[in-house]
């Protein structure tokens, strides 16, 4: 099997041309290397995913991405507000760096087209199956979008990198490890669409995300997409779904009854989106690395979207990748940057899931204890600065707290 023609060959293989996918091509393709991103949709296409961290402004400003940014007219963010039960508290915590709120149809646009300038080379079709050698990963089996037959065509590649997201294609071939769902969150479901001229606050703050609870796990998203739409979903247990009896029942209830100040804003606006549903988002792919391939993104891990972490993390993920990637293909070393990779990714969505966790069991608390003396370290946990090797003071906190309810 010949597998070194220009044309069917490169270094590296990206599935997906998400946040993650485009932006790991972005850092390769601008260091030289030989990366195609292959991607199932025509881009611009709606995808859930709208507010960005502090640490995900931080890597578009490395590709002086800030003025489309702002000529898109995305909303600057400064903060998360967070309400609580029956809106008798609320607390806010400012992002370390200004960041946006996003349209995903524009953005991942903006990061695809991005991968493009920086000589990523792109096919648009679905991976379909994974080309093995042994156990080495050599490539992928894609059907072209515009393939008048439906012939598959074979591409090989030093290297493959799952960055298709909740697809999941490397764990649903039996290369990487089995999808498993989290007990505590896997029967959730998200209903959310979007609402014209919802009330925001006045002046900048009224571009920030706001996020409105009630009892465990019931909770509500309200994020500005541009100056007059704004995004708005609601979180649920999966039988209130079911009892509601269809998609817009259920948002209904949700508007009407997670919170009264999210049922103040929207009240009377006009809808204008579909109103669209995710069930069972949060889970766990290890093994998440191997011969020939990595994950990157919600194709390995995904945990509950309360503080935006999902797209900045895809980012976060995708410039590590690159870093092992780069440090692999110049060194021969296949092993060591790797399992760097690895740590850190780990150290990154157990902080987020830690977080969250203690969010959900001590949200009064959280929100005292974020404007306290460790509100840096809170802030800086909410931007998703979480990959750091020295565990803040906070964090250690927090999970000290939680060992404590688990032991009980
Ligand atoms: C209810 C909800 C709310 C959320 N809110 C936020 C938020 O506010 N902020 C935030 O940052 N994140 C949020 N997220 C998470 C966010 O959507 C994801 O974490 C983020 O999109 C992950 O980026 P990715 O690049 O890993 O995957 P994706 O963005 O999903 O990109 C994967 C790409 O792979 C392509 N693909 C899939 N299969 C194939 C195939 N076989 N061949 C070729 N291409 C393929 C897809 O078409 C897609 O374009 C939310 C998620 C949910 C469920």
């Amino acid at each position: 099997m010949n597998t070194t023609n220009a044309t069917n060959h490169y270094d590296v293989i990206v599935i997906g041309g998400g946040p993650g996918g485009s932006t790991l091509a972005a850092y390769l393709a601008q260091a030289g290397v030989r990366v195609l991103i292959i991607e199932k949709e025509a881009f611009p296409r709606y995808h859930i995913g709208e507010s960005l961290t502090g640490m995900a402004a931080g890597i578009l400003h490395e590709f002086g991405l800030g003025p489309t940014m702002d000529e898109l007219h995305f909303p600057p963010k400064s903060g998360v507000k967070v309400i609580g039960q029956e809106a008798k508290s609320e607390f806010f915590v400012p992002v370390l760096q200004p960041t946006w709120q996003v349209r995903r149809d524009q953005f991942d646009d903006v990061l695809l087209k991005n991968a493009l300038t920086m000589s990523a080379h792109y096919r648009r079709g679905t991976v379909k199956e994974i080309l093995r050698d042994g156990d080495k990963v050599i490539g992928v089996c894609y059907l072209p979008a515009d393939s008048p037959q439906a012939a598959m065509q074979e591409l090989y590649a030093e290297y493959v990198v799952d960055a298709s997201g909740r697809a999941n294609v490397l764990a649903r071939q039996g290369i990487a490890g089995e999808v498993v769902y989290d007990d505590q969150y896997s029967r959730q479901v998200a209903v959310f669409t979007q609402f014209k001229d919802a009330l925001r606050d006045p002046g900048d703050m009224g571009n920030n995300t706001f996020l409105f609870y009630s009892e465990l796990h019931h909770w509500a998203w309200f994020i500005p997409l541009s100056p007059d739409v704004t995004s708005v979903g609601v979180v649920m247990p999966a039988h209130r779904l079911k009892a509601a009896g269809s998609a817009s029942a259920a948002l209904a209830w949700g508007l009407e009854n997670i919170n009264p100040d999210l049922r103040r804003r929207v009240a009377g606006r006009e809808r204008v989106e579909e109103i669209r549903t995710i069930t069972n988002y949060s889970y766990k792919v290890d093994p998440f690395v191997g011969n020939g391939w990595l994950c990157i993104g919600d194709a390995h891990r995904f945990i509950d979207p309360i503080f935006s972490f999902g797209a900045s993390l895809a980012m976060l993920e995708a410039k590590a990748a690159s870093r092992a990637i780069l440090t692999a293909l110049a060194t021969g070393d296949w092993t060591a940057p790797f399992a760097e990779y690895i740590a850190l990714c780990n150290r990154g969505q157990s902080a987020a899931y830690d977080v969250i966790r203690y969010f959900w069991k001590y949200p009064v608390f959280f929100g005292y204890q974020s404007r306290g003396k460790q509100r840096k370290e809170f802030m800086r946990l909410l931007s998703s600065d979480v990959h750091d090797e020295q565990e803040l003071p906070a964090l250690q906190m927090m999970r000290r707290t939680l060992q404590k309810f688990d032991q009980q």
